[in-house]
């Protein structure tokens, strides 16, 4: 919890287990955002977020608009009809026999595809199979008449339909309008239908793919800004929110932190039968520390308590937090007294191991701090009631000489065994003890 970086969860969460997911920083997106914003490629961290919010997009507007898309697209079978009677049978089953299910089956799998190609195919495939199947018709009405000329015209609607309702990337939108303006062509140029038929069509399908495509390229520099606009506006208020969660001199969580978990835990259904502990920790003689050294070695020197706290705590789902003053508190979920005291003993152990000097009481005296631990299940007990247990664990460890954990000593087995110093079941505990009696000599 400590080391916890602004990232953003609310963009990444849902895609969290997709390859190549990469951190976004602020300052990284504030200097891109001041350099320049009309280009089509962003660098490759902001790329990938951007590339799963399109993907996600794209999925959903895939789902919605395929239904209508197949209506419209069979509706050209009054075309058909009208234009091209002679091929009518010939039509209608390759709308219904061949294109229509392949266009489901695409809209199927584009969703759920995981490699890039099997989405770019399906999404493409759409689009194509139209242009094929009117090209296809158009060819097998050689000498039919003026009807089959103008059939093959609603092939140009297709490359619209692509660029501006699909909404493919530009650059893949490119390529496969190149494809759909290619296949296009290749049927009409050799084809049946006079010069000026040719030429109109090659001039609507040209015409269509250039101002198809800059409606394309407009519409996803709109798209990149805004998303950066939104992406920047997100990470500050995650950085607001993740300041005024921390206190400013250790860097640890502070109180608005401890409540905003403790809310949650206690909120849990689930959670409700489970074991909490709260730790207390103070330092020892601060204010002696303070007075003999300087205000700002004292921050120094609380900056180093809590850094010593938060790299012993183990679990992600502890919380260290500074009270205020040289004051903090440890939330530990699913943690009993026993477990707990160790963990407090541990710390204990650790600051004064780290030995910052305090030789107010002496040439050899250490910087040491004070613990009070309670534990209980949470349906037992509100959280306010365990802080005051730990306080009061807190007091009863400053009274008894300081320099230790409050209760002493806790043991599955026989805790007044290990009191009068006979061999215990817990052997941590134990030792617990036998350095809490030691420091009280
Ligand atoms: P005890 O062993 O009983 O806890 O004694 P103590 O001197 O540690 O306790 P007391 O509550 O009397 O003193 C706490 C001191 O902590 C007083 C205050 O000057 C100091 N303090 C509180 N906040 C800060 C801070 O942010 N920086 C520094 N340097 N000192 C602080
Ligand atoms: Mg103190
Ligand atoms: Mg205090």
């Amino acid at each position: 919890m400590f080391q916890r970086s602004a990232s953003l969860p609310g963009l990444t969460q849902k895609d969290a287990d997709m390859p190549g997911q990469q951190q976004v920083t602020l300052p990284t997106l504030e200097a891109y955002l001041a350099a320049k914003h009309n280009r089509l490629a962003f660098p490759p961290e902001i790329e990938a977020v951007y590339d799963q919010q399109m993907y996600s997009y794209r999925q959903k507007v895939m789902t919605r608009v395929i239904v209508p898309t197949v209506i419209i697209y069979n509706l050209f079978l009054v075309a058909d009809y009208l234009l091209v009677p002679g091929t009518f049978l010939l039509a209608t089953v390759l709308h219904l026999a061949l294109v229509t299910p392949i266009m489901l089956a695409a809209a199927f799998v584009y969703p759920r595809a995981r490699q890039q190609w099997m989405r770019d195919l399906s999404a493409s495939i759409i689009p194509f199979l139209m242009v094929a199947q009117i090209m296809f018709i158009y060819a097998s009405n050689a000498g039919a008449g003026a009807g089959a000329d103008q059939y093959q015209y609603l092939a140009v609607t297709v490359v619209f339909y692509m660029n501006v309702n699909q909404r493919f990337g530009f650059r893949f939108a490119v390529s496969s309008t190149l494809l759909l303006v290619i296949t296009y062509l290749a049927v009409l140029l050799p084809g049946h239908s006079p010069f000026e038929v040719k030429f109109i069509g090659t001039s609507l399908m040209l015409s269509a793919a250039y101002l198809s495509l800059m409606a394309n390229r407009r519409m996803e520099q709109d798209v990149r800004f805004n998303f950066l606009r939104r992406l920047r506006d997100q990470l500050r208020r995650e950085g607001a929110e993740e300041v005024a969660k921390r206190d400013a001199l250790t860097g640890l969580p502070n109180r608005r932190m401890l409540d905003e978990v403790v809310h949650a835990l206690w909120a849990d259904e689930a959670r409700q039968d489970t074991l909490v502990a709260v730790v207390m920790a103070d330092i020892d003689h601060f204010k002696s520390f303070n007075d003999r050294y300087g205000h700002a070695t004292g921050d120094v020197c609380l900056k180093r308590t809590a850094g010593t706290i938060a790299e012993e705590l183990r679990s992600e789902r502890d919380l260290a937090v500074r009270l205020g003053g040289e004051e903090f508190a440890i939330l530990l979920p699913e943690t009993d007294m026993s477990e707990a005291v160790r963990v407090a003993e541990r710390i204990r152990r650790r600051l004064e191991g780290i030995a910052i000097p305090h030789e107010a009481f002496g040439p050899r005296g250490v910087v040491t701090a004070s613990f009070g631990v309670a534990a209980g299940p949470i349906s037992a007990h509100g959280f306010a009631e365990l802080l005051a247990g730990a306080d009061a664990a807190l007091y009863a460890a400053k009274r008894s000489g300081r320099n230790q954990v409050w209760p002493p000593f806790v043991s599955k087995g026989n805790p007044v065994a290990v009191l009068r110093g006979q061999p215990a079941a817990d052997d941590s505990a134990a030792e617990t003890a036998a350095t809490a009696q030691r420091k009280r000599r």
